[in-house]
Protein backbone atom coordinates (compact mmCIF):
# COMPACT_ATOMS: atom_id res chain seq x y z
CA UNK A 1 0.00 0.00 0.00
CA UNK A 2 1.03 3.43 -0.47
CA UNK A 3 1.48 5.95 2.68
CA UNK A 4 2.25 9.67 2.17
CA UNK A 5 4.66 11.55 3.96
CA UNK A 6 2.77 14.13 5.88
CA UNK A 7 6.42 15.83 5.70
CA UNK A 8 7.52 16.03 2.67
CA UNK A 9 4.57 14.90 0.67
CA UNK A 10 6.87 11.51 -0.87
CA UNK A 11 4.39 8.44 -1.04
CA UNK A 12 6.10 5.30 -0.05
CA UNK A 13 5.42 1.91 -0.42
CA UNK A 14 4.87 -0.75 2.06
CA UNK A 15 3.25 -3.81 3.20
CA UNK A 16 0.22 -2.90 4.97
CA UNK A 17 1.24 -5.37 7.96
CA UNK A 18 3.75 -3.11 8.93
CA UNK A 19 1.53 0.10 9.36
CA UNK A 20 1.75 0.19 13.10
CA UNK A 21 5.51 -0.35 12.96
CA UNK A 22 7.93 3.51 12.66
CA UNK A 23 8.26 3.85 9.26
CA UNK A 24 10.87 6.22 8.18
CA UNK A 25 10.17 8.48 4.77
CA UNK A 26 12.19 6.91 1.85
CA UNK A 27 12.95 10.60 1.02
CA UNK A 28 13.38 12.75 3.94
CA UNK A 29 13.50 10.00 6.79
CA UNK A 30 11.20 11.44 8.84
CA UNK A 31 9.11 9.07 10.99
CA UNK A 32 6.14 9.12 9.02
CA UNK A 33 2.70 9.29 11.48
CA UNK A 34 -0.26 6.68 10.89
CA UNK A 35 -2.95 8.30 8.95
CA UNK A 36 -4.80 10.67 10.16
CA UNK A 37 -7.38 11.08 7.44
CA UNK A 38 -8.82 8.40 5.19
CA UNK A 39 -6.80 6.57 2.66
CA UNK A 40 -8.33 5.61 -1.10
CA UNK A 41 -8.41 1.98 -1.87
CA UNK A 42 -8.83 0.01 -5.01
CA UNK A 43 -9.54 -3.69 -5.13
CA UNK A 44 -6.33 -4.90 -5.07
CA UNK A 45 -5.19 -2.19 -2.03
CA UNK A 46 -8.13 -3.24 -0.79
CA UNK A 47 -7.86 -6.78 -0.37
CA UNK A 48 -4.31 -6.75 1.10
CA UNK A 49 -4.95 -4.11 3.87
CA UNK A 50 -8.59 -5.71 4.94
CA UNK A 51 -6.30 -8.89 5.23
CA UNK A 52 -3.00 -7.94 7.02
CA UNK A 53 -3.37 -4.09 8.85
CA UNK A 54 -2.59 -4.01 12.14
CA UNK A 55 -5.93 -2.17 13.40
CA UNK A 56 -9.62 -2.54 12.55
CA UNK A 57 -10.24 -1.21 9.14
CA UNK A 58 -13.43 0.77 8.62
CA UNK A 59 -14.76 1.11 4.70
CA UNK A 60 -16.29 3.61 3.39
CA UNK A 61 -17.96 2.32 0.17
CA UNK A 62 -19.47 5.82 -1.95
CA UNK A 63 -19.41 7.18 -5.19
CA UNK A 64 -18.61 10.51 -6.40
CA UNK A 65 -21.88 10.26 -8.26
CA UNK A 66 -23.86 10.60 -5.32
CA UNK A 67 -24.48 13.51 -3.45
CA UNK A 68 -24.67 11.35 0.16
CA UNK A 69 -20.73 10.40 -0.97
CA UNK A 70 -19.35 13.61 -1.16
CA UNK A 71 -21.59 14.91 1.96
CA UNK A 72 -20.26 12.61 4.20
CA UNK A 73 -16.67 12.95 3.65
CA UNK A 74 -16.06 15.73 5.59
CA UNK A 75 -17.84 13.36 9.14
CA UNK A 76 -15.20 10.38 7.54
CA UNK A 77 -12.60 12.34 8.12
CA UNK A 78 -13.48 13.67 11.62
CA UNK A 79 -13.39 10.20 12.57
CA UNK A 80 -10.45 9.39 11.07
CA UNK A 81 -8.60 11.99 12.97
CA UNK A 82 -9.94 10.62 16.12
CA UNK A 83 -9.21 7.39 15.13
CA UNK A 84 -5.45 8.19 14.54
CA UNK A 85 -3.47 5.03 15.00
CA UNK A 86 -6.24 2.68 16.50
CA UNK A 87 -8.08 2.22 12.86
CA UNK A 88 -7.73 2.59 9.16
CA UNK A 89 -10.30 4.46 7.42
CA UNK A 90 -10.40 3.74 3.68
CA UNK A 91 -12.61 5.43 1.32
CA UNK A 92 -13.71 3.24 -1.59
CA UNK A 93 -15.28 4.72 -4.76
CA UNK A 94 -17.05 1.36 -5.61
CA UNK A 95 -16.12 2.53 -9.60
CA UNK A 96 -12.75 1.51 -8.65
CA UNK A 97 -13.16 -1.43 -6.61
CA UNK A 98 -15.84 -3.22 -7.86
CA UNK A 99 -14.93 -6.96 -6.53
CA UNK A 100 -14.85 -5.11 -2.96
CA UNK A 101 -18.80 -4.12 -3.82
CA UNK A 102 -19.32 -7.50 -4.54
CA UNK A 103 -16.89 -9.63 -1.87
CA UNK A 104 -19.00 -7.43 0.81
CA UNK A 105 -22.33 -7.59 -0.81
CA UNK A 106 -22.86 -3.44 -0.45
CA UNK A 107 -25.77 -2.72 -2.27
CA UNK A 108 -26.76 0.71 -1.31
CA UNK A 109 -24.57 3.99 -0.79
CA UNK A 110 -23.04 4.81 1.27
CA UNK A 111 -21.98 1.55 3.28
CA UNK A 112 -20.06 1.50 6.08
CA UNK A 113 -17.99 -1.78 7.05
CA UNK A 114 -15.35 -2.06 9.62
CA UNK A 115 -13.34 -5.05 8.77
CA UNK A 116 -10.73 -6.90 11.61
CA UNK A 117 -8.34 -9.32 9.95
CA UNK A 118 -10.88 -10.01 7.08
CA UNK A 119 -13.51 -10.84 8.63
CA UNK A 120 -16.80 -7.95 8.91
CA UNK A 121 -17.43 -6.72 12.41
CA UNK A 122 -19.88 -4.10 12.00
CA UNK A 123 -22.40 -2.58 9.16
CA UNK A 124 -23.36 0.75 9.11
CA UNK A 125 -26.11 1.96 6.27
CA UNK A 126 -26.80 5.36 5.10
CA UNK A 127 -24.97 8.59 5.87
CA UNK A 128 -23.25 8.98 9.27
CA UNK A 129 -21.93 11.74 11.38
CA UNK A 130 -18.77 11.02 12.93
CA UNK A 131 -20.57 10.48 16.42
CA UNK A 132 -22.88 7.73 14.52
CA UNK A 133 -20.02 6.23 13.10
CA UNK A 134 -18.40 5.73 16.83
CA UNK A 135 -21.39 3.03 17.22
CA UNK A 136 -18.93 0.83 15.00
CA UNK A 137 -16.47 0.36 17.47
CA UNK A 138 -18.79 -0.79 19.97
CA UNK A 139 -18.04 -4.21 21.52
CA UNK A 140 -15.91 -4.83 18.65
ZN1 LIG B 1 9.13 12.48 3.77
Amino acid sequence: MLLRCTICGASNQLPASKLADALRCSRCRQIVPPPAHSLAATDAELAEITRDAPWPVLLDFWSPQEASGRDGAQEVEKFARRHQGHVLVLRVNIAQAPNAQVRFGVQRLPTFLLVDHGREIRRLVGLQSADQLESVLRAA
